[in-house]
């Protein structure tokens, strides 16, 4: 496989960038910070490819970091967009997309009501005012290692050093400068995959906590997979009326059409969607409860709203992707017997090249941690060799295979990968792994 060095017009445009914009980058792991190199400015994408602006051509793994399962650029989902573009892009006023995207959501996720924003910071944030606007308390739970989304409350991740008040359980430092301690307090943090923690939490601070929120299935420390202890003590939460919130802005539907919580039989109040639900255009949803979603203006008490909100455009984009996912019902059985060969592959090629590795993977989600394993939380995934990882990722990309850019993330594919893109992958890997050693 060729070789790719040549990066002149993307260092060019990353040192034009970086004089206007903060690392150059409109979000931060684009800058390829963890990993180093120059990052690459994407000309096109096309199926399973992007291509740089030197020209180079990568077999794409992170696919917009989830909502491209389709593939990039599909004929069906860029037809519904330029259609809806010739009506115009956006109203203000209620339009017929919105409409039937919340039909098919509603219809295939079991959530009764739903209500569009744009991205997923805005579903989780927006579905925490509710659940405390619902509730009448304040604290909230997340867990250690999950991410929702860049909103204050939210960002609180707390790694052992930055537990900050002992005597109040699961109490935890902002992970971000610019977020007040006293906001960040109101956000208790717990382990994932330890139900006793999450039991004990709920035990002592139960009747104060509005909601619970939760990844089903990590993909923001890479991907961790509960175990169905977790799930259970999950469920719990709502025996002391707090509600529990779903984050699938990652696994809705990409792990199924009925998500992460359709595969883990867990039954949230609040559900949060974003990525594939906007088939690569900005959007994200928050949706559940009816009695819990009419607390939302105009209907409710608890203000939330969006210019762009429900944009025709984007509304297509998730409409004919949907669409497209439901008509296939096969696509995540292809996806997933793709995403296990890589697994199988990888470890082989780890394994040859005498690299210790160990791979969470659920459907096409999957992440190669340097590290023995088994890794089921935050503290075990901390511990990967990101160094080894780094070097495996320039290993990757310098033979056209285009990574996630961090050992803790999550890569996605796509329907559009084949065999071809798998035994690419797997060759490139196999020459990466080896020069390791
Ligand atoms: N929740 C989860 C689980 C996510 O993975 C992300 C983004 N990766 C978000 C929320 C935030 O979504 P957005 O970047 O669209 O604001």
């Amino acid at each position: 496989m060729t070789v790719t060095t040549q990066t002149t017009q993307s260092e060019r445009l990353f040192e034009r960038a970086r004089r206007v914009t903060p690392g150059g980058v409109n979000s931060p792991v684009r800058a390829f910070k963890s990993v180093g190199g120059v990052p690459r400015f994407i000309d096109h994408a096309d199926g399973a490819y992007l291509t740089d602006v030197d020209g180079a051509r990568y077999i794409d793994h992170i696919g917009s970091w989830g909502p491209m399962i389709l593939g990039h650029n599909h004929p069906a989902v860029r037809e519904a967009i330029l259609e809806a573009a010739q009506g115009g892009t956006s109203f203000g006023a209620p339009s017929v997309r919105e409409v039937e995207l919340a039909e098919l959501v509603t219809r295939l996720t079991g959530a009764e009501k739903v209500r569009f924003v744009n991205s997923g910071t805005e579903a989780t944030m927006s579905a925490l005012r509710l659940a405390r606007g619902y509730t009448g308390r304040k604290y909230t739970v997340k867990f250690r290692g999950n991410y929702h989304g860049h909103f204050d409350g939210l960002l609180v991740e707390a790694g052992s050093g930055l537990m900050t008040n002992a005597d109040r359980l699961g109490t935890a430092a902002p992970s971000s400068a610019g977020v007040p301690e006293e906001y960040a307090g109101l956000t208790l943090v717990a382990d994932y995959n330890d139900p006793d923690a999450l039991d004990q939490l709920m035990r002592e601070r139960g009747a104060e906590i509005a909601a619970v929120i939760f990844e089903p299935v990590v993909g923001n420390a890479g991907v961790l997979i509960p175990t169905p202890d977790f799930v259970d003590a999950l469920q719990r939460v709502q025996q002391v009326g707090a509600l529990l919130i779903a984050d699938e802005v990652m696994t809705g539907f990409r792990l199924g059409l009925q998500g992460a919580c359709g595969l883990l039989g867990l039954q949230p109040d609040l559900i949060c969607w974003g990525k594939i639900i906007g088939g690569g255009l900005p959007v994200g949803a928050y949706g559940g409860r009816a009695d819990v979603m009419d607390f939302v203006s105009p209907q409710g008490p608890v203000y939330q709203a969006g210019t762009l909100s429900g944009n025709p455009l984007a509304m297509a984009a998730g409409l004919a992707t949907l669409r497209l996912l439901e008509a296939d019902p096969d696509v995540y059985a292809r996806l997933d017997g793709y995403t296990l060969r890589l697994a199988e592959g990888l470890q082989a090629a780890a394994q040859a090249a005498g690299v210790i590795i160990s791979i969470n993977r659920i459907g096409s989600m999957l992440t190669v941690f340097f590290h023995p394993g088994p890794v089921r939380s935050y503290t075990d995934a901390a511990q990967a060799d990101t160094a080894a990882f780094a070097a495996w990722f320039q290993g990757l990309l310098a033979r056209g295979v285009y990574w996630a850019p961090s050992q803790f993330e999550s890569i996605f594919i796509s329907s559009a990968h084949g065999d071809a893109e798998l035994e690419a992958t797997l060759t490139a890997a196999r020459a990466a792994f080896g020069e390791l050693r």
